[in-house]
């Protein structure tokens, strides 16, 4: 190749120095045989150790640095490599190189100039790299062959005028491929394949027509009649985004013929109610009369209907495929994560990775750009804890968020799904006027989800017909738009008038479906040809039914039992060495098990985990940096000091053990969380818990407590037996990292919808988490776990206490005080406990009794009033807290506290003034704080 063709090459402005791996590959298969490569590429070969001065036989690796080198300083071509190009002796070599380089560019920007808008209002920008003229080419050439290198059309050369053609019909027609981007070779070669062989349009048989006309009549017919029985109703019309319908319903039959099992969709109200009846089989007449305001009395607090989950079976020809759309909240985006845990939850009970669930997400426009929870889910996709073999995603891109519509205020980005270019997932823009289309990519997506196990974006450019809902006025706010919508026909129409025109059926024909789907509608009949009962999911719900948290359980254990377990948690393989801290605390957990030394926090942590999966449950801890744990306490992961592997003694408990499974998340609360619920919702054998770094953390899944964690019960009657660990105690370390924020779970406590626990002891903690798995209830648990009480000298237990297998709701006075003579009672919750004991001892005091809840919530009233009963004679009651008064419990539980004291009595506040702070920021003032709030709930005025 001459120097001049090199020259053309690094000029280039799309090529990229990602290049470089597959330029080595071709390198080995010159050494190998420099004929198996094309002769311009054993001209470069050739020539290129002398510019080195290294003989080429001689120096490899310093050729291969040299293309490296070369690759990463600036653009570098690899189009027009194929082996076989034969280089044309009709034209010169460097005419070749700019044929090679148009390819490149249609690949690269061909979607820049596609037809996506079906409203025809994008204004798109001029894109000279896609023109001849950039590349030195003219339609004089037309007739000129070229070798066409790797453009994979199923020849070696063309005329050039049928390659331009054949470039726009492929990469510039109703699909736009975006996936450039993608630097593994494996994945690009296959895209183009799969995308240029057909020129982005495959041949689709007269059956699969009729089934996506059938579609579009539902789609459309659905919301007419919804419109018209309706009128001014909100439905979150799918109107414009109609093809939506035939896409998914073609999506889980391709997915069902290549052995899926379970489909989990996620989506927003948009379209919900339409892909309800139309894609789930919902029946018509339940969610008319839903319109009609009747509802589910079972239901509790109920939802509105376009939040509304469904399941079902759907008949396709590889068998019946699970169907689950999950209930959802108004907050955007944040039933992604939600959706994919449920999907990781089902693949566990399944073959794992075998492809059989697929999680299928469907995003607005403005809100995938917009939301940040949807870069969370991206980055967790590929992770060991949250990868679910790829999630198909599908942007219905209606082009308006609510009621704002210019790219300008919506985003910074080209697209609204460049976002998945973090994870190199290849993006599909699609007209959604041209149905067929939708369908190719909707297939090739999957297909590359189940053959690559990543994500894929389907990009369904479409509009709305209407406003935001329908009782909205659009041509308020996008004027231009609305008057081209109104004059646009809709896609049941114009698809119907091409099958029309291309033979395939007739106007009566279209008629008789569209009455027919009519008239199904007025039956109140299931309109899904596909729907089946239910027999594809595999959990049974019902022994978790209708249980109250103090649903009577056994759960205790014997010592024996305890100490065996206790025995396999601290026996290592040999080669397994341990740094030396670690060691220490493993010698003392050997001390503890045999009974030399009272139990700790970490190690009645870890003995509940295994008589869990001793039992037969699987358990799921997945939190930031769990592993180890933040206080260095837990060590349920052992990192060997030889080869920086690691080993869980708690996945070697028994042979028919559950699984264990513990992750360090990615540095996320809200997505992880989300992903936590979903996995809990779908998975009620599994004791499934969150753990947050510090309590405050919680703050970043807030949307997940306060729309799912605490209400899904009463919304949607969807239990969740998830724990939440959250590190909450006041130890000086400044606003941030001291309170788990108590109060705001507090305020969300009603209808027994989670409990609140602070357990004060090993014993309790390891209680409490046998509780949460043994008892048939399922409903959340938020836990203000210790952080200082992990290594309290007086925060230790027995075996014996463990082996009880109790939750104590309230701890009554541990020391031998005469209750007679207590003048006060002192009720307090979590470390603070401590401070009061040991002040109170140091003083010698014998007349105040402290009494500990370690369940706040729901207020565990008949154990209060059993320990409280001794005290019936004591007037002067006194709630201790660390957390300034308006936060931690005092004002959220105190009508509780006044229920539970003598009557008569009073009741005090002891503890920090309000703050607008969580916690001061100098530890000489929290000292000082503390002291006084001790003293102040001790001393009796
Ligand atoms: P799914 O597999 O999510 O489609 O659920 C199938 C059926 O199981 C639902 O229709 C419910 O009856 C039941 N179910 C699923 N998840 C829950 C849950 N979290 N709580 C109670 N019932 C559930």
């Amino acid at each position: 190749m001459q120097e001049s063709v090199m020259q053309a090459w690094w000029d280039s402005s799309h090529m990229a120095g990602a290049n470089a791996p597959y330029i080595e590959e071709m390198y080995e298969a010159y050494l190998d045989d420099p004929q198996g490569v094309s002769q311009e590429w054993r001209e470069v070969f050739d020539k290129l150790p002398k510019v080195d001065g290294v003989e080429l036989d001689t120096n490899h690796t310093l050729i291969k640095d040299k293309f490296r080198t070369l690759a990463a300083m600036g653009p570098l071509s690899r189009v027009g490599v194929s082996a076989s190009s034969a280089g044309s002796n009709t034209h010169s070599d460097e005419k070749q190189v700019k044929v090679l380089q148009l390819i490149n560019a249609y690949r690269f920007r061909g979607h820049q100039h596609a037809n996506l808008d079906p409203l025809g209002l994008w204004q798109q920008e001029r894109v000279r790299d896609l023109e001849l003229s950039h590349h030195n080419l003219s339609e004089s050439e037309f007739d000129s062959v070229f070798n066409v290198g790797s453009y994979a059309i199923g020849k070696e050369s063309m005329p050039l005028g049928d390659l331009f053609k054949s470039l726009n019909r492929t990469y510039c027609g109703s699909v736009g491929a975006e996936y450039m981007h993608i630097t593994d070779t494996e994945q690009k070669r296959w895209l183009q394949q799969k995308i240029e062989s057909v020129e982005a349009k495959p041949e689709i048989s007269k059956e699969k027509k009729v089934a996506i006309l059938k579609g579009l009549i539902a789609a459309d017919g659905m919301e007419k009649y919804l419109g018209s029985k309706f009128p001014g109703a909100k439905r979150f019309s799918l109107e414009g985004g109609d093809s939506l319908i035939p896409m998914l319903k073609g999506l889980i039959h391709e997915a069902g013929e290549v052995g899926t099992k379970e489909v989990v969709i996620g989506m927003a109200h948009r379209g919900r109610l339409n892909v309800l009846v139309n894609v789930l089989g919902k029946n018509p007449s339940v969610l008319f009369d839903e319109f009609s305001g009747k509802h589910d009395e079972s239901l509790g607090a109920g939802d509105v209907k376009y939040h509304a989950g469904f399941s079902s079976d759907f008949a396709t020809a590889g068998g019946n495929v699970h169907l689950a759309l999950a209930f959802n909240p108004s907050h955007l985006e944040i039933v992604n994560p939600v959706v994919m845990g449920s999907v990781r939850a089902r693949m566990a009970r399944r073959e794992y990775n075998s492809g059989n669930v697929l999680p299928i997400t469907i995003h607005g426009d403005s809100a995938i750009a917009g939301q940040g929870v949807v870069q969370e889910t991206f980055n967790m996709s590929q992770t060991r804890g949250f990868a679910v073999g790829g999630t198909v995603r599908i942007v219905v891109n209606n082009q308006v968020g609510f009621t704002t519509s210019k790219t300008e205020d919506t985003r910074s980005t080209q697209y609204c799904t460049d976002i998945a270019k973090m994870v190199q997932a290849p993006i599909f823009h699609v007209n959604s006027d041209d149905p067929e289309a939708v369908l190719f990519v909707t297939k090739l997506a999957l297909e590359y989800r189940n053959k690559f196990k990543r994500d894929v974006v389907i990009d369904l450019v479409c509009y709305r017909r209407h406003g935001h809902n329908e009782a909205d006025e659009p041509n308020a706010t996008q004027p231009l738009m609305y008057q081209k919508i109104k004059k646009h026909p809709v896609p049941r129409a114009l698809y119907a008038d091409q099958l029309i025109a291309e033979g395939v059926i007739s106007d009566r024909e279209v008629d008789k479906y569209v009455d027919e789907y009519r008239a199904a509608l007025d039956h109140g009949a299931c309109v899904v040809e596909e729907w089946r009962p239910m027999t594809e999911h595999s959990v049974d719900w019902r022994p978790y039914l209708g249980h109250d948290w103090d649903v009577p359980y056994d759960g205790s254990i014997s010592v024996t039992e305890l100490k065996g377990l206790g025995r396999k948690l601290v026996t290592f393989p040999e080669d397994v060495k341990l740094q030396s801290r670690v060691n220490k605390l493993y010698q003392d957990r050997k001390a503890m098990i045999e009974g030399e030394k009272p139990l700790d926090w970490g190690m009645a942590e870890n003995l509940a985990y295994a008589t869990v999966v001793n039992g037969g449950n699987p358990i799921r801890l997945v939190g930031q940096d769990s592993g180890r744990g933040t206080f260095f306490h837990r060590h349920a992961v052992i990192h060997n000091q030889t080869d920086g592997s690691t080993y869980m003694p708690l996945q070697h408990i028994s042979d028919n053990q559950g699984t264990m499974e513990i992750y360090d998340s990615v540095l996320s609360e809200e997505a992880v969380m989300a992903f936590e619920y979903g996995y809990a919702t779908a998975e009620p054998s599994c004791l499934t818990i969150w753990e947050a770094q510090f309590g405050d953390f919680a703050n970043g899944a807030q949307v997940v407590f306060d729309q799912f964690l605490s209400s899904g019960e009463a919304k949607w009657g969807r239990l969740c037996g998830l724990a939440v660990l959250l590190p909450h105690g006041y130890e000086g370390q400044g606003p941030e990292h001291s309170s788990a924020r108590l109060e705001r779970f507090l305020q969300l406590c009603a209808d027994h919808n989670w409990q609140v626990c602070i357990p004060s002891t090993p014993a309790q903690v390891f209680n409490m988490i046998r509780r949460q798995i043994v008892r048939p209830m399922r409903k959340p648990l938020v836990v203000m776990s210790p952080k200082s009480l992990l290594r309290h000298p007086l925060a230790v237990s027995s075996l014996e206490e463990l082996s009880e297998g109790v939750f104590h709701n309230v701890i009554g006075e541990v020391d031998d005080l005469d209750a007679k003579k207590v003048k006060r009672v002192v009720m307090c919750s979590g470390k603070v406990y401590y401070d009061l004991l040991e002040q109170r001892r140091k003083n010698e005091q014998t007349d105040v009794a402290i009494i500990r809840l370690e369940q706040l919530y729901p207020f565990p009233q008949e154990e209060c009033a059993k320990v409280v009963a001794q005290y019936s004679h004591v007037k002067d009651w006194v709630w201790c807290q660390e957390e300034p008064q308006n936060q931690g419990a005092w004002y959220c539980s105190q009508h509780h506290f006044w229920q539970a004291i003598p009557e008569g009595a009073t009741l005090t506040y002891a503890g920090r003034e309000a703050s607008a702070s969580p916690a001061v920021g100098y530890v000489s003032v929290h000292n000082q704080q503390q002291k006084a709030l001790v003293e102040d709930a001790l001393t009796i005025k």
